[in-house]
């Protein structure tokens, strides 16, 4: 049996007008949600990206700034940047684009942005309040994940789950927040052994890594839920998750495309974050 399409479109479409309605309550408060996007460099990807957060965020009423800045940008100035942001008090959330160009160390830029604006979610005070079970800015691809399995009901609590990718940006915060809804959860990597095999035990199955169609419908359980966040660009210019599509979806119970899954989901968590942040300003 075909397995049932997770519509990550659709569901952040929903999630987009909720944030609409509070942009607009806020509003008539006297608060306007800001976001401030800082680019560094001439990455074609990150340019897509952040037009189309810039573009969201637009449409929800969220105020939005993009700050652009040249890839030879010192460390310096870009930290200036989010010093200057963090004081703003008209933005609420900052994001920086990654990859950050070679000469700039990423995780001294991250750790400089105020925790309480940080709504990529990616400072280790937000970080360590997700590991200790009390999270407050959570990654946004994971936070995209966990409402879509929610969303359509896929049991949680000791259901087998395996998180295929262990970056600190998707693949561990989400295996935290597996567990934090009870999953007994198996974070594999590049040096897993026997992936198929652990995969196939997998009621959950989670691929982020970056390999187009490495999960084949013959590493499925059947009736898993399979959720695909990879986004790989094929020699013909079309784009391709880490899951093999045709054959998983013959075997999985709920499966996620590529695209018009997790991708959606992604910038629809980053504007309830920025707004989470405005709100939480104004307490
Ligand atoms: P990343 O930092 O490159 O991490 C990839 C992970 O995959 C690493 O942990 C790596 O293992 C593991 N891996 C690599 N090859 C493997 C293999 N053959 N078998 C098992 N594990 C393997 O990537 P990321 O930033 O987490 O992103 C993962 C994918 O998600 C990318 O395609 C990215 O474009 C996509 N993504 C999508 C969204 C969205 O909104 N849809 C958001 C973020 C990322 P090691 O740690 O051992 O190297």
């Amino acid at each position: 049996m075909a397995a049932r399409i997770l519509d990550g479109k659709s569901l952040a479409a929903q999630v987009r007008a909720a944030v609409k309605n509070e942009v607009a309550a806020l509003s008539h408060r006297g608060i306007r949600p800001g976001l401030a996007v800082l680019l560094a460099g001439d990455n074609a990807a990150s340019r897509v990206y952040v037009r189309n957060k810039v573009r969201a965020s637009e449409d929800t009423g969220v105020r939005s700034q993009l700050i652009e800045l040249p890839a030879s940008v010192s460390e310096q100035a870009l930290l200036d940047h989010v010093l200057s942001l963090n004081e703003d008090r008209e933005v609420h959330g900052i994001l920086v684009q990654l990859p950050l160009p070679k000469q700039i160390n990423a995780y001294k830029v991250l750790e400089s942005v105020s925790p309480a604006k940080d709504i990529d979610g990616f400072h280790a005070a937000n970080l360590g309040a997700l590991v200790a079970g009390t999270p407050h800015m959570v990654p946004c691809t994971p936070a995209g994940v966990m409402r879509l399995l929610q969303h359509a009901s896929v049991p949680l609590a000791g259901a087998r789950a395996v998180v295929i990718g262990r970056s600190n940006i998707v693949g561990k915060p989400l295996a935290l927040l597996l567990l934090q809804q009870d999953a007994t959860v198996t974070i594999c990597h590049s040096r897993t052994r026997d992936l198929e095999k652990v995969a196939r035990s997998a009621d959950i199955l989670i691929a982020a890594v970056g390999r187009a169609k490495l999960v084949t419908g013959a590493m499925v359980k059947p009736g898993a839920c399979v959720i695909d966040v990879g986004v790989n660009r094929l020699a013909d210019g079309s784009l391709c998750g880490d899951v093999d599509f045709a054959s998983a979806s013959e075997v999985a119970g709920w499966i996620t495309p590529v695209p018009g899954g997790v991708g959606p989901m992604t910038i629809a968590m980053l504007l309830e974050n920025c707004v989470r942040a405005a709100r939480a300003a104004i307490r």
